[in-house]
């Protein structure tokens, strides 16, 4: 349920709706708007169910809405409005600007990060993505550099003004993380692990969410709750491509995704056309797609030699191809009422 508070009502009205909430046994979970604040009833306790529905009659109250969806906070209604996450360095993903990251599937090395790190940043990436800890289908391969990679990471984002995104793969992992990275990723493979979910949910710091191979749009906003419910609101969803019967692609990247969670839930959502396609001729069609189809974002990987990169390569871009996809997003995202970043100013130096 969510209560509806009046425009003007007071904060000791809302304290005391929460006061309330609280004593029914339920968490109260505050969304305070331009308009109005909206607060989130959440939580499984039975028995003073029924003292909640006097709520309706307190002051400052407007309405109290039942929420069909079994997903809470991460519904439409509990911030009608959207929600624009700020993800550090001036960056925030939800508002006008379509942000992009980019960067290599797994951080390899000092001269292919910071190498990568200039030309995303210059064709105007802000956010700089790079696995240290790889969840790799086979334990044979690649598993990424660690904390090595992160330093490595954090290093050239920093020199390039630009943003870390990298996967966490375990709860035991994010203390250590939090000190290198800006946005939290959690892999497909992890959608589910409600154990990282939580610890996730208590700390302050953003969290890209993906959508699991082969999990639907109400389970995806579910994993999303158990964050929220934590605390931590800040949470950017990405849809990454599922599997299908189909195999000429890597996964079936579901575009329709895009403006169901958008009419669903007021997270940011983002696509990865890497992930969602494993070919790297058609992840720009499917970037293009994304953006027109209301993306607040995109998630793309660069490498600057694909064919020696030690994971994804096949679907890695050339540095010039992506920034080739910035510029016909350029041009696409005024269509649907948004605008990419501009082309940074060569003050950061031309790539090596
Ligand atoms: C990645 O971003 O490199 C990755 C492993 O993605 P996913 O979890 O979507 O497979
Ligand atoms: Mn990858």
């Amino acid at each position: 349920m969510i209560v509806n508070m009046f425009g003007d009502a007071t904060d000791e009205q809302i304290d005391h709706v929460i006061a309330r909430i609280k004593e029914c046994g339920f968490q109260a979970h505050v969304s305070r708007g331009e308009e109005r604040t909206v607060i989130g009833v959440v939580g499984n306790s039975n028995q003073h169910r029924g003292e909640l529905e006097a709520l309706r009659a307190a002051p400052g109250v407007e309405d109290l809405i039942p929420i069909s969806h079994p997903f809470k906070l991460a519904a439409r209604g509990w911030r009608p409005a959207g929600s624009v996450i700020d993800v550090g360095k001036g960056v925030a993903i939800g508002g006008t600007e379509v942000i992009v990251a980019a960067g290599p599937c797994a951080v390899e090395s000092a001269t292919q990060i910071n190498n990568t790190a200039k030309c995303v940043a210059r064709a105007g990436a802000r956010l700089l993505r790079g696995g240290a800890f790889k969840p790799r289908t086979s334990p044979y391969t690649f598993q990424g550099l660690g904390e090595e990679g992160l330093k490595l990471l954090r290093a050239a984002a920093d020199e390039n003004n630009l943003v870390v995104v990298s996967e966490v793969m375990d709860p035991s992992q994010v203390e250590a993380m939090l000190s290198y990275v800006d946005v939290m990723q959690v892999g497909a493979r992890n959608m589910q692990n409600y154990h990282l979910l939580r610890a996730l949910g208590e700390i302050g710091k953003p969290v890209l969410l993906k959508r699991g191979l082969s999990a639907t749009i109400e389970e995806l906003l579910l994993s999303a709750e158990y964050i929220m419910s934590g605390g931590n609101y800040k949470v950017i969803l990405c849809e990454r491509g599922i599997r299908t019967f189909e195999t000429y692609t890597r996964n079936t990247l579901d575009i329709a995704a895009i403006p169901v969670i958008k009419q669903l839930s007021h997270l940011p959502i983002i696509a990865d056309p890497s992930h969602g396609t494993g070919r790297r001729d058609k992840v720009a069609a499917m970037a293009r797609a994304a953006v027109a189809a209301g993306a607040d974002g995109l998630i793309i990987e660069v490498h600057p030699d694909p064919e020696r990169a030690l994971s994804d390569g096949a679907q890695s871009l050339y540095p010039e191809q992506f920034a080739q996809l910035m510029e016909e997003i350029r041009i696409i995202a005024p269509a649907v009422g948004r605008r990419v970043g501009d082309v940074r100013a060569l003050e950061f130096g031309s790539p090596a």
